[in-house]
């Protein structure tokens, strides 16, 4: 057992160029408990080199991997990494198996048609579930229940699951043909499973964390935690650790209070925000506005006659008090019930908490969707550490994954020097050949505000018409903004795609997630023949450009339109100076370059995602060449500075793809 390393795990013939080599590095690091940060591009096998360099330390301290990925489509690779670890060491002898399983939450892992025909936010499907359950009311549920006390031991529940790496979406399969409950299948089956592939919520939510580390039957200290494509944890965790309440919350505690005969002194306060939020709706001219907490929950207390904020705070803890109440009530009755109170009584809390401390911000927002208007007062934490030192300190040790993560930025903003281990930060060569990447920056577009203009914008098409005709099957076109997507429309992209003879597929904002599916699906079909080839264009931040992969034809060539800044707002320019404070002065760079540069990284990887694949990445902003230095080093090394003359992309290009092997 001493003896077992990484090369017992590793289930391929031979190592990619400095696979081995890394594996190695992760593999002490872990042993060290160092928190590692490996930045390696696609293709350099991450997920292996993690999970072969882990699973001895798992095997000799009986510890567990908590996978955290975003997507599904992760979740499954994944599984399929971990089912090729399984069958090599099944072929070392018969008892050497791996199990391994992926998780959802509930709402993608529920069976019961009333819950999934309600189309709730996961905390309100908990609240409903949990009424489901206590009224018998989920024959999946008691179908579990009956199956369990019919086993001697949990194992003996769905033994078949249980000894091999198991998808989300298999487990969906069996329990749907066993009419059992899958979500709670699944953590039934938790405490047995070796590595656990699920979304970063489960452990840095700490609401959901207690909860899951009961079912697992560990603790943090005995988990090792992998961050994939770790750069979004700066993200999640911030949100995470944000609230906000519109005024259909507030209808429907309103509803609830009225309902239930509360005091009148509740609705009157439910009532003041609503006409707060109204007024705000009518009047406010900008997108966001800041407020000062202190002084709000000042006003609002002593518009209801309250002397001080204690005296607010009770009534606050009397409202959640009573929402409990009327919940338990409703459950009583068998009625589906929701806890809007609970959730408003929360955000006060958390408000009253928070108001003073310099790492939250405060304000209104109006969203527009469908041309309709909505409004909400948010709580917006600006510092991600809050959430994740935590678990850093906790754990037993952190491996953290990215191909475009800034250690430097990445180890500052998630708290690495502030946890209680050491660091190791390993950045990987490039994986592909030099041969099979053009990367340009071209001079000449600068999409800064007060240059957007109809000669910049029929300059971006004269480029961009050179890349389509130069690339020979698909082409993405990721802009900095809505903006410039609505703007290259107007000047007349799509009869210059359909000049071509390729199609214009347009990425919308409102899409759901299944019409965006259908719609890159049939982008992606178009490299291939009697097609010639399509255009994609979208926006870099969005789905099309971060969570989808296009090997092969499917994406020949990326262009990243404009300089993908986010509109400044006072929320950035609360982090700005936050940022400035605790982080020696660097808030531009972390809260606002970092973020554009992240999104622009991510979108000009699409193309080259496994090794055989060659790709033109052409960056159209000149802004891109004083920042080339924040560019994916894997790019970075490969890229050209092109002067503003016209046929020189042409030119490039097509001599690029005439050597395609
Ligand atoms: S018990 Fe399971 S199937 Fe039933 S409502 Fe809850 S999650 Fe859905």
């Amino acid at each position: 057992m001493d003896k077992i390393n990484y090369l017992d795990f590793f289930p391929y013939e031979q190592f990619r160029q400095e696979q081995e080599k890394i594996t190695q590095l992760v593999e002490l690091a872990s042993k060290e408990k160092k928190i590692t940060l490996l930045v390696a591009p696609n293709g350099t096998g991450k997920t292996v080199i993690a999970l072969c360099a882990l699973l001895p330390l798992v095997v000799k301290n009986d510890l567990k991997i908590l996978y955290m990925c975003r997507t599904h489509s992760q979740n499954t690779r994944i599984i399929k990494e971990l089912r090729k670890i399984s069958n090599f060491l099944e072929n070392s002898g018969p008892n050497s198996r791996l199990n391994g399983l992926s998780i959802r939450g509930r709402n993608e892992m529920c069976l019961n048609k009333t819950l999934l025909s309600l189309k709730l936010d996961p905390k309100e499907s908990m609240a409903v579930c949990f009424d489901l359950r206590t009224n018998n009311n989920c024959s999946h549920f008691t179908n579990l229940l009956k199956k369990r006390d019919q086993t001697e031991k949990v194992t003996s529940l769905a033994p078949e699951l249980l000894n091999q790496p198991i998808d989300a979406g298999d487990l969906l399969n069996f329990c749907s043909e066993n009419k059992l409950c899958p979500y709670y299948l699944s953590k039934y089956l938790l405490e047995e499973i070796k590595v656990i592939i699920c979304n970063y919520q489960w452990i840095f939510n700490p609401h959901i964390r207690e909860n899951f580390l009961n079912f697992i039957g560990k603790e943090v200290e005995n988990c090792i935690v992998v961050i994939d494509e770790c750069h979004n944890l700066i993200d999640v965790a911030t949100e995470l650790n944000s609230d906000k309440i519109t005024p259909y919350l507030l209808r429907l505690c309103l509803r609830d209070l009225e309902m239930y005969r509360s005091p009148q002194e509740m609705q009157s306060f439910v009532r003041m925000l609503m006409s707060n939020l109204e007024r705000v709706k009518n009047s406010q001219k900008q997108t966001e506005k800041g407020i000062d907490p202190v002084k709000l929950i000042t006003k609002v207390f002593t518009k209801l006659g309250k002397s001080d904020l204690q005296e607010f705070k009770n009534l606050v803890r009397d409202l959640q008090e009573f929402g409990i109440s009327i919940h338990r009530e409703k459950v009583d009755n068998g009625e589906i019930a929701r806890d809007y109170i609970g959730s408003l009584a929360e955000f006060f809390l958390k408000w009253i908490k928070v108001s003073t401390l310099n790492n939250y911000f405060f304000s209104y927002n109006l969203h527009e969707r469908k041309g309709k208007i909505s409004v909400s007062l948010d709580i917006i934490a600006l510092d991600p550490r809050e959430i994740t030192v935590p678990v850093l300190n906790e754990c037993y040790t952190c491996v953290n994954l990215s191909g475009t993560a800034n250690p430097y930025v990445y180890a500052n903003l998630i708290g690495i020097k502030n946890s209680s281990k050491a660091y190791k930060g390993i950045i990987a060569d490039s994986p592909f050949k030099k041969e099979h990447i053009k990367a340009l920056i071209t001079e000449g577009v600068d999409t800064r505000r007060a240059n957007r203009n109809p000669l910049m914008y029929y300059k971006m098409l004269t480029k961009i018409e050179e890349v389509i005709e130069s690339t020979p099957a698909n082409i993405g076109i990721f802009c900095a903004s809505y903006k410039i997507v609505d703007a290259l429309l107007q000047h007349g992209i799509e009869p210059i795609v359909r000049k071509h003879g390729k199609q214009l597929f347009v990425e919308e904002s409102g899409l759901s997630a299944s019409e965006n599916a259908l719609l890159v699906d049939d982008f992606k079909s178009h490299a291939k023949k009697p097609y010639n080839g399509a255009v994609l264009l979208g926006v870099c931040g969005g789905r099309n450009s971060e969570g989808e992969d296009y090997p092969g034809d499917t994406m020949n060539s990326v262009i990243i339109a404009g300089f993908p800044y986010h509109l400044p707002s006072p929320r950035v320019d609360a982090k700005i100076a936050y940022y400035d404070e605790v982080f020696n002065k660097q808030g531009w760079n972390f809260a606002y370059l970092y973020p554009a540069i992240q999104r622009a990284n991510q979108a000009s990887g699409r193309p080259i995602r496994k090794l055989k694949d060659k790709g033109c990445i052409i960056f159209l902003d000149n802004r891109f060449k004083q920042k080339y230095k924040w560019i994916s080093g894997w790019i970075r090394n490969e890229i050209e500075f092109i002067p503003d003359k016209e046929g020189i992309i042409n030119k490039i290009l097509t001599s690029f793809w005439q050597k395609r092997e």
